[in-house]
């Protein structure tokens, strides 16, 4: 964060265009980004945000330079950050953070993340060794997955709409712990050493695949889980006063450590349990992803209001298992951005108003 920037939580939409499908239904465009403010209007409803971006906003390119550089560059100084994408089904999420990952697709931002960590590490691998983890889980219905364990894999969903799930005996569930100092650890889920960018780019793409989904009225590939790529960086200087501190770690014994980690989030759908025309087991689905977007949007809101902050009131982490998940890396030192992807069409006007006043809340 930039001197002056005190406000830990910084908030971008990012609207996609009309897709195909949406002009084949003959949709209009009903969402006005006013030209050089990050403002967007919808009917009679103003909103203003820290960046928007889309067709008529800022280009889409400036994105990942503006909203997720610079909290790689603070993962170096040992910072911890999340990146959130928000949004109703068919929003762009998915896209935006480019969770369903194929190998050769470079856009979205993980793919990008991954780009500057790398190069980054190879320009300071001389002074500096680096060891990086990475997790990838998602939490459907309250419960935790890993999409890199290879011994617990999904199913294609079955015909009265369960998720197939393959679970191997005696295996522990995930759980979501927090150490003496305020560490949150996923115990149970695989950590995967990586030393590449390819390897990497294998332990998304494994991941994206695994990713359970099931389809609903709006969108086959609907999901109704959060999927949360975590990338932790640990670094450890190498003693050797000969070479002189380009990294900005300072030179005491006990800041020769730093272990920071980066919150990559697909958040579920935002769209109401009603609006997916479902029942039974979908619709206790909805309630239960509901409930991690409200602890999401209320910590966000807690979060964001400096004058709250100031007061120390109370930020309501433990209210979902998504917010307890992301508790060390949202508020604090660590930096957050919440990208609202919307999508222009009428259609989802209704819908789209919906993430407008979530992100304008967490502002
Ligand atoms: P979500 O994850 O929110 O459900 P997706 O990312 O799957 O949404 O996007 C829905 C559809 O819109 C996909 O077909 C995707 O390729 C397309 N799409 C999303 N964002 C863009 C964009 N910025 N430009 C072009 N197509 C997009
Ligand atoms: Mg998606």
């Amino acid at each position: 964060m930039e001197a002056g920037e005190d406000c830990c939580v910084k908030v971008a939409v990012h609207v996609r265009p009309l897709i195909s499908d949406e002009k084949l239904q003959g949709c209009k465009d009903c969402v006005t980004v006013i030209p050089g403010k990050p403002q967007v209007q919808l009917g009679a409803h103003s909103f203003t945000f820290d960046h928007v971006y889309g067709s008529t906003g800022s280009p889409v390119s400036a994105m990942f330079e503006e909203c997720v550089a610079p909290l790689v560059d603070g993962l170096f100084q040992g910072y911890n950050a999340t990146v959130l994408a928000y949004g109703q089904t068919g929003s762009g999420k998915t896209y935006t953070m480019g969770t369903g990952f194929k190998e050769g697709c470079q856009t979205g931002i993980i793919p990008q993340v991954m780009n500057v960590l790398f190069n980054k590490i190879e320009s300071l691998k001389h002074q500096i060794e680096f060891q990086l983890h990475v997790s990838f889980i998602e939490i459907l219905k309250e419960e935790v997955r890993d999409l890199l364990d290879p011994s617990s894999m999904s199913k294609p969903e079955t015909a009265n709409g369960h998720v197939g799930k393959v679970t191997v005996p005696g295996k522990p569930p995930i759980q979501i712990r927090e150490t003496s100092t305020g560490v949150i650890t996923l115990a149970g889920s695989t950590e995967v050493s990586v030393t590449s960018l390819k390897e990497m780019a294998a332990c998304l793409e494994q991941g994206s695949l695994s990713r359970a989904t099931g389809s609903t009225n709006m969108n086959n590939q609907s999901s109704r889980s959060h999927a949360i790529f975590t990338i932790t960086l640990e670094q450890m200087r190498k003693v050797n006063p000969a070479i002189p501190s380009e990294s900005g770690l300072n030179d005491t014994m006990n800041e020769e450590y730093l272990c920071a980690k980066l919150h990559l989030v697909d958040l579920a759908g935002s769209e109401r349990a009603k609006r997916t025309g479902s029942d039974g087991l979908r619709f206790k689905e909805g309630v239960h992803i509901n409930k991690g977007l409200l602890a999401l949007g209320n910590v966000i809101s807690a979060l964001g209001d400096e004058k709250k902050r100031k007061e120390g009131v109370h930020v309501p982490y433990r209210d979902s298992k998504l917010t307890r998940l992301l508790q060390d890396s949202l508020g604090g030192n660590s930096r957050t951005v919440m990208i609202a992807c919307i999508s222009p069409a009428d259609i989802n006007a209704e819908e789209t108003l919906n993430t407008l006043k979530y992100a304008n809340r967490a502002r």
